[in-house]
């Protein structure tokens, strides 16, 4: 397979600046994904790695191969976009095996690949199906497909689950992910979707002001957000950020802003008093709302026994898993 690393690489559009020179490495069959708002840059971002896009300083690598002045059809990979670009007039089955034809295979090569990756992704019975007669989970398994079908060391997307409605969008989730563990591409995978980064990514690269602000694993980044504006960004349900009033109760400067996840809230008993604001059921656990001197709390519950909306509660946090963010953190909001 593949590694990729960016190296300074920097691109601006007429005045306005989308990415600040900037460093990644991506390593060799690893599934990173890039996070972050719309508009802050993860196109962008892929569309250098494809060659698309021609940086204004720094250089691209893939495999230690300097590739920033290079086409993307030499570059070894294949990409897969929001809008599936499937060609209208060809089957299912020549979609599949399209890049093939193209560059010279022989039929029965190109026969086998295309039931291969057609069986991998459900699609055996619609092969002779053109585009406008599949639905859109099965238009973006296609696209899936014929990105699979070249086998390149180096798969990029560019928010493939956007169009497709909730339940598919889980479906196709795991469907990637488990075909990265099965073929272990290198895959870059561009979403603003934080709950698509954390279930499918090794590592995430949160985006933010043209700069990657946090590189790491999603457990790390749920746990430790360098910012406040990843911690704001990242986890469901949202952390809970506390109003000044509360830091010197917690010994800490007035200046911090201090925060919280909601699992580490208890209720029932503690040191802190509010009143429920909301009981919101979210299956397997409820979420408590609770109004208080220092902000909006909110605790996660498997059991919420007879709590009644309006009546006192109160909540205990757990010191240990108080984030703190300092001015210099704070600098990053991006709200
Ligand atoms: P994202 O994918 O994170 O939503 P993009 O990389 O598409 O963000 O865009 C980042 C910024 O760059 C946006 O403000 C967008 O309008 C601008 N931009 C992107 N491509 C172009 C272009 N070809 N010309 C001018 N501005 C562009
Ligand atoms: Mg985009």
């Amino acid at each position: 397979m593949s590694s990729i690393r960016l190296e300074n690489v920097s691109k601006s559009f007429g005045a306005t600046t989308v990415l600040k020179p900037l460093n990644l490495e991506i390593r060799s069959g690893e599934f990173l994904v890039l996070l972050g708002p719309s508009g802050c840059g993860k196109s962008t971002l892929l569309r250098l790695i494809a060659g698309l896009e021609t940086p204004d300083s720094g250089r691209v690598f893939i495999n230690d191969r300097d590739v920033t002045d290079k086409d993307p059809s030499s570059r070894d990979l294949a990409m897969v976009f929001q809008s599936y670009a499937l060609y209208p007039h060809l089957t299912v089955g020549e979609n599949l095996g399209f890049a093939l034809k193209n560059r010279g295979d022989s039929a029965s090569k190109i026969q086998a690949k295309v039931k291969e990756v057609g069986d991998l992704l459900d699609l055996s019975s619609l092969l002779d199906r053109k585009p406008k007669a599949l639905s859109g989970g099965q238009r973006q398994r296609v696209a899936l497909g014929r990105a699979l079908t070249r086998e390149t060391p180096v798969i990029l997307f560019d928010e493939p689950l956007s169009n497709l409605d909730a339940h598919l969008r889980t479906q196709m989730r795991v469907k990637i992910k488990a075909l990265h563990e099965r073929l272990k591409n290198t895959i870059v995978y561009v979403t603003h979707d934080q709950v698509e980064a954390t279930t499918m990514g090794d590592r995430i690269a949160v985006l933010n002001r043209g700069l990657i602000e946090q590189l790491d694993t999603p457990k790390n980044i749920y746990q430790s957000p360098v910012s406040e504006f990843i911690a704001r960004f990242i986890g469901t349900p949202e952390t809970c950020f506390f109003h000044s009033k509360i830091n010197a109760q917690l010994g800490y400067a007035e200046k911090d802003q201090l925060a919280i996840r909601p699992e580490h809230v208890t209720v029932g008993s503690g040191e802190f008093a509010g009143k429920v604001l909301l009981l919101e059921n979210l299956g397997a656990q409820t979420l408590i709302h609770i109004e208080s001197a220092f902000g909006d709390v909110r605790a996660l519950k498997q059991e919420t026994g007879n709590l009644k909306v309006g009546e006192p509660i109160r909540f205990e946090l757990n010191r240990s898993k108080l984030m703190r963010f300092d001015e210099r953190q704070r600098e990053t909001v991006n709200v």
